[in-house]
């Protein structure tokens, strides 16, 4: 069932695909069994499931036994990362990240340098990249592990992880990425990337939520994080979540399927949104790079109207509108400024003053006109305001000194 909204927040989630919900369907009602029985039903579902291993490997250019279904991308990185370097501890190990990776890396990075493992978080340029020549410098004789996301979450702009994997081989260190905002998105060829480890999940990529991945190349070794039964090849074990991994198996098929047709689309629709909200018609600019970005990925700054991110999102989803505020990421650090933002140069006030407008496959470019209309409509309101208490500010702090 299609509601009103107009839904411009598919960083945050996508709506599951009405092609996945059917394929999903039998498993949530008629086939129940155990991938881990033997008999009849444990079977059928055990093949869906290997059918879905299939679907999400071709994804990815790789081998079927490469692919572990975890239940989140936040679990794939958690098991990447601790199950890469958690063996290796007492002994000197070391990690090379980035000052803009999800807290599904960054927060695990965090765990493990409070264990006593090294951390180097790498800054991003000022349009969000990060440089191959700042990881070649970071390498040591103890490290272990690069990891660093394909495409960014709160900007868009994408890593060039095909070096940046080459550096860290170079010098025998794996490399993982967090590629769950590109997965499904970008061609992700693992036959050439120097990658040994890319988590995914479903649910950025119109699949059902609580499912995600971790590719793990043949021949790097993990411990896992989860203890029990041994499913997943002893690296994730808990009864598979059957419904979930048919449902990610079915979503990544039609991903790989629709991958070209949909970035032409998309990029078209990013254009006339950059072409709108950065030509200098209003007081908004873009952020991220403008061409190395995630296909419909648009940021936008608010310039001189930062405190305003809040009250324009707010108005926008009165309107039936979603989108994201990059400030707050989530609605669990609702005024905190982005730390992307921050590590990419920007200060406090400006970090904190941003949008996230992220198109998804069932955009369309009349949502986009609607949008651009009642956006422009919304500044144009907000915006003396916004300079009036500004100004306000300013005379207050005048007065103070
Ligand atoms: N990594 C990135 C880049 C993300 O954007 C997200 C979700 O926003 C995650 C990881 C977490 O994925 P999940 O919601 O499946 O745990």
């Amino acid at each position: 069932m299609k509601d009103a909204t107009i839904y411009f927040d598919n960083a945050a989630t996508t709506p599951m695909d009405r092609r996945v919900a059917r394929a999903m369907r039998p498993f949530l009602d008629g086939i129940y069994g155990n991938p881990s029985s033997l008999y009849r039903q444990g079977r059928l579902a055990r093949q869906a499931v290997e059918k879905a291993r299939g679907q999400v490997a071709a994804l990815l250019q790789a081998a079927s036994d490469e692919i572990i279904f975890t239940a989140s991308g936040t679990e794939a990185s958690n098991l990447a990362l601790t199950g890469l370097v958690e063996p290796m501890a007492p002994g000197p190990v070391h990690i090379v990240t980035s000052r803009i990776e999800h807290p599904a890396v960054m927060a695990t990075c965090a765990a493990q340098e409070q264990r006593g493992v090294s951390i180097t978080r790498l800054p991003a340029s000022p349009d969000g990249l990060i440089y191959p020549a700042d990881l070649a410098a970071a390498l040591r004789p103890t490290t272990k592990l690069v990891s660093i996301m394909a495409a960014n979450n709160i900007v868009g702009t994408l890593q060039p992880i095909a070096e940046l994997g080459r550096i860290a081989h170079s010098a025998g260190v794996l490399f993982h990425t967090d590629a769950v905002q590109a997965g499904g998105k970008l061609p992700l060829d693992l036959k050439s990337l120097s990658v040994d480890m890319l988590s995914l999940s479903a649910h950025k990529l119109y699949g059902p939520k609580g499912v995600g991945a971790l590719y793990l190349r043949k021949g790097t070794n993990l411990l896992p994080i989860i203890h029990g039964g041994g499913q997943e090849r002893g690296l994730r074990s808990a009864t598979e979540n059957v419904a979930g991994i048919v449902g990610f198996g079915c979503a990544a098929e039609i991903a790989r399927a629709s991958m070209a047709e949909e970035t032409v689309k998309l990029v078209a629709l990013q254009d006339r949104l950059i072409e709108c909200l950065c030509s200098g018609q209003l007081p908004t600019y873009l952020i991220g790079h403008r061409y190395k970005r995630l296909p419909g990925h648009v940021c936008i700054g608010l310039a001189g109207m930062e405190g305003e991110a809040m009250h324009l999102l707010l108005e926008l989803d009165a309107h039936g509108i979603a989108v994201s505020s990059g400030s707050a990421c989530s609605s669990h650090h609702v005024d905190a400024p982005s730390e992307t933002l921050l590590a990419m140069g920007f200060d406090p006030v400006r970090a904190r003053g941003s949008l996230r407008i992220a198109l998804g496959r069932f955009n369309t470019a009349d949502e986009v006109e609607k949008f651009l209309e009642l956006f422009t409509k919304i500044v144009r309101k907000l915006r003396p305001i916004s300079s009036r208490s500004q100004e306000t500010t300013k005379c207050r702090e005048k007065r103070k000194k």
